[in-house]
This record gives structure tokens, sequence and C-alpha cells, in this order.
């Protein structure tokens, strides 16, 4: 970022809690991406650094500006109002990340907020970022949560904390769209320059180079939001200024992991009218880029970006149906395996059927006469439901001529055991307002690795309590 002039960002300096910091959890994983040995650096130096108390000389902090489209309304201003960029550090292999402190006070884009974080949002997306990264799916990462007992008001009193986090950059569409708003177009084109040489250096001996970076978006868009629909992952605000250049998941609020599979599944109660319901998500990721597209025009013709544009549909379709293909352990596409997912599909969203539980017991189908899938069957409430579908997998096992044994071993590979759902998160939550951290790390351990067996976290992986889908989780955060 110091290489883009002062237009793009304001230089701030995070504003420590007044109260005391201390450290709630700290990820090895991250330190050690960013090339430190997190043996070397002291839980004291790790909040020195967090809480913004003490930085090094060279730090150049800031806070980046952005627009975007919240809801599908235009905000001609955003930027990071509760955020501030430290700086970027280069890891052994020459691999670039920018470090951002999330909750770390005002900033000149704060528009009458206070700057800060609570610490229930904060550990939502800690623990959310690594479950994301466990699964394969681009991410931000978490470096690590300095919490404090300074108190944050929301709809109740709450207390603070500030998230660290990494990625390669921290630029949203929307980073785009400020400078389209302002008709300032050698913005824009300084920035996609910048994006290119940073991030895309092979695009730059494109012919047209504008064009062959908005076709990556397309392309990573696609292939993310794919990743997403496979796993069951909601991401709640998918306004243009949570939408990552890099394709990465970004910004994690209300989001939800489904559990009984629904479609229409709204994870966000903020969001009424379920704009960014679960079903929605595909055709809201080509709908933002679609605005990405618009502030890129400048760079390129309307045709060329309508052009690419069309790349996005059958880019998600491909990357879904291969996905759900290797879910199911099918070697083959034709007609039959497709209408196979779909009808297991709404079979068990006929029969309320938990996503990741029903996946992750497939692994071990055994063909019908041979087995009875108890465990599966009984996921169904119309058992009959899961065995009229249970010949037809048969029949397409069968003439793919596809074995158990293999096909369980590369099911497990792509089936996760873990993932976050939202009482999990809370069960995390509830202990650490409790100044006990312990359940944090515990979940990180299993979501980090979530095809692994984890005997002794078993229950994470069985039917929610009773009192988890009372759970609700909004903006506010
Ligand atoms: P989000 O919903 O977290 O993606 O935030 C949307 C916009 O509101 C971003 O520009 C944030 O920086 C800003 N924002 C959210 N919460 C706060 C806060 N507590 N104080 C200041 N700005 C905030
Ligand atoms: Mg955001």
């Amino acid at each position: 970022m110091p290489r883009l002039p002062e237009r793009f960002y304001s230089r701030v300096k995070p504003t420590p809690f007044e109260a005391p910091h201390h450290l709630i959890s700290f990820n090895p994983d991250v330190a050690r991406l960013l090339g430190i040995d997190p043996d070397r650096v002291s839980p004291a130096e790790w909040i020195d650094l967090i809480s913004g108390r003490r930085l090094p000389a060279e730090c150049e902090p800031l806070a980046m500006l952005y627009a975007g489209h919240q809801f599908g309304h235009v905000v001609p201003q955003l930027g990071d109002g509760r955020a501030t960029l430290l700086g970027e550090i280069r890891n052994q292999q020459g691999e670039k990340y920018d470090i951002q402190l999330k909750g770390s006070g005002l900033t000149p884009y704060s528009c009458g907020g206070d700057g800060r974080a609570v610490l229930r949002s904060t550990i939502r997306e800690y623990l959310c970022s690594e479950a994301m990264h466990g699964l394969g799916i681009p991410t931000t990462r978490a470096l690590a949560i300095v919490g404090s007992d300074a108190e944050v008001y929301r709809e109740q009193i709450e207390t603070g904390a500030i998230l660290a986090r990494i990625a390669s950059s921290h630029l949203r569409f929307g980073s785009f769209e400020v400078f389209y708003h302002r008709d300032q177009h050698d913005a824009v084109q300084q920035l996609a320059d910048f994006v290119i040489a940073e991030h895309y250096p092979d695009l730059a001996t494109h012919d047209k180079p504008y064009v062959a970076l908005l076709e990556e978006v397309v392309r990573r868009t696609a292939r993310l939001i794919a990743r997403w629909q496979a796993v069951g992952f909601a991401h709640g605000v998918l306004n243009t200024d949570n939408m990552s250049i890099l394709g990465l998941t970004l910004d994690y609020g209300p989001f939800g992991v489904m559990e009984q599979y629904q479609p229409g599944y709204i994870c966000n109660h903020s969001d009424f009218h379920g704009r960014y319901a679960f079903d929605q998500q595909p055709g809201i990721g080509l709908w933002n880029l679609n605005r990405l597209a618009q502030a890129l025009i400048p760079l390129m013709s309307v045709e060329q970006a309508k052009v690419t544009l069309e790349q996005y549909e059958p880019l998600f379709v491909d990357h879904y149906f291969e996905l759900m293909h290797a879910k199911l352990g099918l070697k083959n596409q034709d007609d039959m395996s497709r209408e196979l997912i779909s009808d297991l599909l709404s079979a068990m969203q006929a029969n309320q059927v938990d996503y990741t539980r029903l996946f992750r017991a497939l692994c071990d189908f055994v063909p019908p006469p041979q087995a009875r899938n108890e465990a599966i069957r009984n996921l169904f409430v119309e058992r009959e439901a899961f065995d009229i579908w249970a010949q037809q997998y048969r029949r397409q096992l069968e003439r793919e001529q596809n074995h158990v044994t293999s096909r369980r071993e590369a099911m497990r590979q792509v089936n996760p055991k873990y993932v976050l759902r939202n009482y999990m998160a809370q069960i995390a939550i509830d202990k650490a307002q409790q100044n006990d951290f312990s359940e944090i790390d515990r979940l990180l351990d299993i979501l980090r690795d979530p095809f692994a067996e984890h005997p002794d976290m078993d229950h994470y992986a069985g039917e929610p309590p009773g009192w988890a889908n009372q759970i609700e989780v909004s903006c506010s955060s």
C-alpha cells in the first residue's frame, strides 16, 4: 500500500483501549506463515503490537478508503472505519502479507461508529477464518485476538477486543468503486496497475491487462462461491465492500454454516428480505462482479466487460459440480450423476437432514443389499426417501465400477467431520466472557484439521443441542 499515494488511504494510529489488555488467543501457524518464530516473540510483545501500544518504528499504519453497494444500494464512501493496516511483511518464501487490526479505534472513515469490535464477533471471525482455511477455502487468516475489559456499547454492554488478521491484500471491489463514483478515472487505473503489479504480475504483459484482471477476479469469485455452496457456508453480508479482489472470503460477520439443508437459509437476522440467503450467493457474486466491471469501465469497452462477465456462470457451475461429485466420491460426470446430486439435495431438504453430517456419513456408504446403511438412513425423517436414493447411488457406483474402500478414503478428504456451527462458536464466546479462553483453542485444533477424526471432540460432530437453532446473529458486531 505505501506505494500507492495518499488518496487511497489515510494515515491513522491504532488507539489502545483505556483498560488493560490481555492475549485471548494466538495462532502460531499464522505467525510461522509470516516468517516469525512464535517462540521468539513473547505474549507481552504481541499485546503491545496488536493493542497499538507499541509499534515498530518502521510501521506507518493506515486506514483504507473504499465505497460499496450495501444491500443493493450504492454507498459512495465507506473505508476502514474500525480497522488499521499496520504494514506489510514478507516471509522467507518471498510471500507478502498485510497485517490488519480490526477493532483498533476511530479512523477518518468511522462515520459515527466507535471504531471498535466486540469480543463475540472477534472470536467468530478468528475461528471461522481458520476453519475456512482448514477446509481449503481461500480466506483472510487470523493471527491473534487481544481483549480488554473496556466496555463497548451494542444492544448490550459488551467487552471490546482486537483481531489481528492477515491477507496478501485486503483490497475490495469497493476500493475501485469509490474512485469510479467520484469520476476519478485516473485513480481507477492507478489502482488496477497496482493490483496487477502486486498480485497478478503475469497479467502485466497481457495485451489487454485490465480485461485480464477482471477475468481473473471473475474466475476466482466463481470458484470461491462454488466452494462456499459445496460446504454449506453462507457469508451473510455480501456487499461489494466485503468482496475481495483476490477472491478471498473476507469480513466475517453474521455468517452461518448450514445445518439442516434449506436452500433459502438466511444466516443474518438483519437480512429481512433474504438478499444474501444461501441459494442467492452465486447470483449475488455475479451482481457484485457487475459492480466491479462498472467501476473498471473507464479501462475497457462495455462489450469486453460483458463478454468477461459471461464466463462467470459456466465457471461456477463446472466447479460446483466438480466439488459435489467429489463429495459423493464419483469419478465421472454425466446427466445421471448430476440428477443424483439434485435428487439427494431435494430429499435432504424434504427430510431436514444435516448437511455436514450427511455427507460425512455417506463416506461409509455400502451399496445395498450388502448393507442397510442405518447410520445414514437415520438422518432422514422418512427413511424410505434415503432408500430410494441409495438405489440410484448404487447404480451410479456400479456404472463407474467404484470401489468402497478407495471411495471412502477419497470422500473423507473432502467431507469435513467438523464445521464451525454457530452453537460451537457460542460456547467459546460464553466461556470467554467468563475469562475462560480454552474453548477457542480447542475449537481451533479441530477446525484447522476438520477432515480428521479427533475422537475426543466427537460431540461437536453429532447432533447439535436443542438451543442451537435459537441463536440469532445479526450485523451487530
Ligand atoms: P462491516 O459490516 O463490518 O463490513 O462494515 C461495513 C462498514 O462499516 C465498513 O466501512 C466498516 O469499517 C464500518 N464499521 C462497522 N462497524 C464499525 C464501528 N463499530 N465503528 C466504525 N466503523 C464501523
Ligand atoms: Mg466489511
